[in-house]
């Protein structure tokens, strides 16, 4: 593993020069929030960030997708035959994603390269990325990475890890991408930092106070976790509006759409959400969760039990705290999964 350190009076040059082999994304601030965006010339990352309000999940699984297109019309060349969008996978470097937000995509990962099946579009659009994380020196109140099995430098799913030194970063590669990013912006200074780094993450990891318990949720039974009374008062302010869903880096359901206009036609994939109550309606009519608890519960259940359960590797949620932050009427899974954690039905005086 290299270690290198790149002055920051060197560090807008050389994000130029990586241009020339990748297609830069970073944080830009547009009003109030922060969002990835890709970099054009001259353009930079704004490093002075806590993180972005939509996850760059969006990178890979767009919020809609182009997958065919079909048209009719005689005159136009391969008319009636469907044909496959063509996709961009040239190289591309995401700079400063969030160490959270880069794990995010290995619990995804499993959904989209899943030993039966494989998503060529998911596959193809995350084998193209390099992730560069930048580790938080200063993670927000809502964030509680470390609880959730991760941290404020975790390495996981990142090719080089970016920790802010004071007037410079020092970088370490993690992977073969990652030394072609840094060899691609001229920065090849070795730098000995590991106690400086260990001293700046125990600082990082102190600053985080909230927390998650998640020991008991995989041997709970699944009936109890369901059938237990709180989820009425958990859904009882919830609007189904989606935010949670939309801005999380760990969810990833989606539906395919085609939209038809005259003789021509494309078929995309768009993202969904278990809250809304189109979502598993059948072509019966009946909707299996056409109750809103029925729906905030199955969020739930998904990320913190069904998931636990199938893949015996953590929770899905990665602890970045967007939905916290996002939900307009305060809905807060920190609550909800030590809940269902704690949740002993012997032990529980349900109201009369
Ligand atoms: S963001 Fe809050 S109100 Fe909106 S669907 Fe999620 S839990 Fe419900
Ligand atoms: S904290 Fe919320 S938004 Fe973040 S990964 Fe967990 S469930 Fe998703």
């Amino acid at each position: 593993m290299k270690v290198i350190t790149i002055d920051k009076k060197g560090w807008a040059s050389g994000i130029e020069k990586t241009k020339s082999a990748f297609q830069v994304f970073g944080p830009v601030k547009e009003k109030e929030w922060h969002s990835f965006k890709a970099l054009g010339p001259g353009e930079q990352p704004d490093m002075a960030y806590s993180n972005t309000r939509i996850s760059p999940k969006f990178l890979v699984q767009p919020q809609s997708e182009p997958m065919f297109t079909y048209s009719l019309d005689e005159a136009v060349e391969d008319h009636h035959i469907l044909k496959e969008v063509r996709k961009d996978t040239a190289p591309k470097a995401v700079v400063g994603i969030r160490p959270c937000d880069a794990a995010a995509f290995l619990i995804v990962k499993r959904n989209f390269d899943a030993p039966q099946y494989q998503d060529p579009y998911w596959l193809n659009a995350y084998n193209a990325m390099t992730f560069i994380g930048f580790a938080c020196n200063t993670p927000c109140s809502t964030c509680f990475c470390t609880s959730a099995g991760y941290g404020p430098f975790n390495e996981a799913g990142l090719d080089v890890l970016l920790v802010d030194v004071g007037d410079s970063f020092v970088a370490k590669s993690l992977t073969d991408k990652g030394d072609t990013w840094l060899k691609a912006g001229g920065w090849t200074s070795a730098a000995d930092a590991s106690g400086k780094i260990e001293a700046l993450m125990q600082a990082a990891e102190a600053k985080i106070t909230s927390n998650v318990s998640t020991d008991k949720l995989k041997t709970r039974p699944t009936t109890q976790i369901y059938e237990a009374p709180f989820w009425d008062d958990v859904a009882f302010s919830c609007i189904n509006c989606g935010t949670c869903t939309y801005s999380c880096p760990t969810c990833w359901c989606f539906d395919i759409q085609d939209e038809a206009r005259g003789t021509s036609g494309i078929r995309m994939r768009n993202w969904d959400s278990c809250m809304f109550p189109m979502f598993t309606i059948h072509g019966t009519g009946h909707n299996p969760r056409g109750a809103k608890v029925q729906r905030v519960r199955q969020r739930f259940m998904h990320k913190l039990k069904y998931y636990v359960e199938k893949y015996d590797n953590g929770i899905q949620c990665v602890g970045c705290g967007r939905c916290i932050r996002l939900c307009p009427v305060n809905i807060d899974i920190r609550k909800v999964c030590n809940q269902m954690n704690d949740y002993d039905p012997a032990a529980c005086v349900c109201p009369a």
